[in-house]
């Protein structure tokens, strides 16, 4: 089946239309800037630009950077906060005027890891993190999604762990690898002391990147680096589309 997945992050909304039986894109991504002004109806805006762009009129499945349950936004931890209670799936809807399923983006990553990427196949228990402009999670229990973990939010020393380990902070401090890793570590120790995940699946843009910085990570759990770099979202907004629902 082909569906426009879309992803919408901090600075960017990208789209593209997917073959979810392969998960590969079928056409080349469509990116477009994420409003300064990043309102529901702003943002909206854009998404109905993206599906113009692809002539789309069938299923769209979308992400969104926070807390989604039944197509509601109840966070808006790097959005504006006029986010908070918005009905987000049918504002999409309005806007492109086709069926829209929208659901977290580190849920959506993780779903495409699980099916076509480093997590495929995989039992236990699996924790996907994205590290970007905030730092996401998503975990699979045998394969089963628990939704909307949000541990990028956890305290690390008093402070949200997005604000000491996600690669934003990296480019802001100009920190070095070797620096940064030392945050993503005590993220890393403190997220294992708590869930005691079988594989850690380390994703978000900065994951292209892995070579730079991934004989710096310590884990007890296996480290993998994601497989998909910026398509994650993309695929996995697509995949549960195609599955008619966002996860539960
Ligand atoms: C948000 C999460 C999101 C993550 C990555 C966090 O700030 O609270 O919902 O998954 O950033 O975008």
């Amino acid at each position: 089946m082909e569906v426009l997945g879309i992803d919408i992050g901090g600075s960017g909304i990208k789209g593209a239309t997917v073959d979810t039986t392969t998960g590969d894109l079928t056409a080349k991504r469509h990116k477009i800037a994420t409003p300064v002004e990043s309102s529901p109806e702003n943002v909206a805006s854009v998404v109905r630009q993206i599906a113009d762009h692809f002539a789309w009129t069938g299923p769209i499945g979308c992400t969104f950077p926070a807390v989604v349950q039944q197509g509601v936004v109840y966070t808006a931890a790097n959005v504006d906060p006029r986010w908070i209670g918005a009905r987000g799936q049918d504002l999409m809807q309005e806007a492109t005027g086709s069926p829209v399923i929208l659901l977290n983006d580190a849920d959506a990553a993780g779903i495409a890891e699980m099916t076509f990427g480093v997590g495929q196949g995989r039992s236990g228990t699996v924790l996907m993190l994205t590290f970007g402009t905030g730092i996401g999670s998503s975990i699979f229990i045998d394969g089963h999604l628990f939704p909307n973990t949000e541990l990028g939010h956890l305290l690390i020393r008093g402070k949200d762990a997005e604000h000491r380990a996600s690669s934003r902070v990296r480019d802001e401090k100009n920190l070095s690898w070797k620096r940064w890793a030392r945050h993503v570590n005590e993220y890393l120790a403190y997220v294992e002391s708590l869930l005691w995940p079988d594989l850690i699946i380390f994703g978000g843009g900065i994951s292209r990147d892995h070579k730079e910085f991934f004989h710096l990570l310590k884990t007890r759990a296996e480290l993998k680096p994601a497989e998909f770099f910026n398509e994650a979202g993309i695929v996995g907004a697509a995949m549960a589309a195609a599955a008619g629902r966002a996860p539960e």
